[in-house]
């Protein structure tokens, strides 16, 4: 990278699994940039461990219920509210969104509406909010995505117009669960889901991982950032997660994004913008040429029936997106608390889809209250599943 001032960086979501690959990347290139605020939910014990390793100065708990939360020498401050503090703190440069949930999303826009570069993995924002973050793109590339396929499809595009592209397909792994039939499924324990093969992640993203709903989330989403319609945005298998995601452009030329399935790199990736970090030197593996893989299979979706009720979604548009993030976001939960089996995920949420009959929202608000319908329909139709089964 050439000889910029450092880039001082604020991390919503840091003691979470991206978080924790934004701040690696911030560790080994301590020259490039200046780790200035950190930012969880409620776990202040690592986030004051953080704050001591990266020498943050402002510190924030979204959780008012944390109690007592002070550090000396530093700005600790608490409730969501703050972290649009953060965003529009003019001795913050870049602020990435590694948080889970839609409890960003306000702070999101605000980064956006002054200014500032913004690497984004959390999902769920553009996948509710989309049409009320989306417009507050200011300049090409100040919106980054870190998610790895995203990043995929973004890099492709580094040097392509937009109105080139025929086609995209992200990829996924698969999950634990890509060879199992029927029968095996139904026999999934929350163990058993929560333990992906290749990428190690939070415990929500990982069974959306196994259900696949994950990848049709990510459809969505990347509908919304590439602003594509649902016909030009697929998936497909690629187990070993050494392709993220591939562009087909319109002259019939075909390209995609080879690395290591390491979150570290697309980090590093939407970090440096428009610069390319030296990872290699810095001890990171590349794939030996010998070693790739470019094997791909498609969707199974009766056996994942998620990613098409997602796609399904997508397509729709209006309120379903936000009511199928509330929708998965409580199957989910009860699937871990062992309330209904890993095969009741898609049907619960594809029965509070069809229970919602919601108008599409013309206000942020509505979409973000969309998401709490979805979650409680959701919840109240687990526990009912208990009570029958
Ligand atoms: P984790 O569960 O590991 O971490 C979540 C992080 O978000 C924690 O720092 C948590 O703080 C924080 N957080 C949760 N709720 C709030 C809130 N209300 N306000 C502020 N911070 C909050 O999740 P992941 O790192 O796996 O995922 C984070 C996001 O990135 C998700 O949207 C996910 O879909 C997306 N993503 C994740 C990938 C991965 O490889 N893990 C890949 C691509 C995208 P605390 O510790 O205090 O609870
Ligand atoms: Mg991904």
């Amino acid at each position: 990278m050439k000889d910029y001032p450092r880039i001082r960086i604020a991390v919503v979501g840091a003691t979470g699994s991206v978080g924790g690959a934004v701040l690696d990347i911030c560790r080994r290139f301590p020259e490039h940039f200046e780790v200035v605020a950190l930012a969880a939910k409620s776990n202040k014990k690592k986030l004051l461990q953080l704050a001591s390793i990266y020498k943050a100065k402002t510190l924030c708990l979204t959780e008012p219920l944390c109690g007592d939360f002070k550090e000396e020498g530093k700005k600790c401050l608490i409730g969501v509210d703050a972290l649009s503090e953060i965003a529009s703190d003019s001795d913050i440069d870049h602020i990435v969104f590694a948080s889970s949930g839609v409890t960003a999303i306000k702070a999101l826009q605000t980064a956006l509406k002054v200014g500032k570069d913004v690497s984004l993995a959390n999902k769920e924002s553009i996948v509710v909010a989309g049409p009320w973050v989306m417009p507050l793109v200011k300049q090409k590339d100040q919106l980054r995505p870190i998610d790895s396929e995203h990043s995929a499809i973004w890099q492709c595009l580094r040097q392509d117009p937009d109105r080139e592209i025929s086609k995209i397909w992200l990829t996924a792994s698969g999950g634990p669960f890509i060879d199992y039939s029927k029968e095996m499924l139904e026999k999934v324990t929350p163990k058993d889901a929560l333990s992906h093969p290749v990428w190690k992640m939070g415990p929500k993203i990982t069974v959306d991982s196994a259900t696949l709903m994950n990848k049709g989330i990510e459809c969505i989403e990347a509908m919304q950032l590439f602003d594509l319609p649902a016909n030009k945005v697929s998936a497909v298998i690629h187990p070993k997660s050494q392709i993220h995601g591939a562009v087909l452009f319109i002259d019939g030329t075909i390209k995609m994004l080879l690395s290591q399935a390491d979150m570290r790199l697309p980090a590093a990736a939407a970090l440096a913008w428009p610069e390319r970090l030296d990872l290699i030197s810095s001890g990171l593996d590349p794939i030996e040429p010998h070693k790739w893989d470019l094997q791909f299979k498609e969707i199974n979706v009766s056996l994942f029936p998620c990613f098409a009720i997602a796609c399904k979604a997508g397509e729709m548009g209006g309120a379903y997106p936000p009511l199928l993030v509330g929708a998965d976001e409580a199957a989910v939960k009860s699937f871990i608390d062992g309330i209904i089996p890993f095969t009741a995920i898609p049907q619960v949420i594809e029965e509070t889809l069809a229970q919602s009959v919601s108008a599409s929202p013309s206000t942020l608000d509505e979409a973000i209250e969309l998401v709490s319908t979805g979650e409680k329909i959701a919840t109240q139709l687990c526990s009912n599943w208990r009570h029958c089964s």
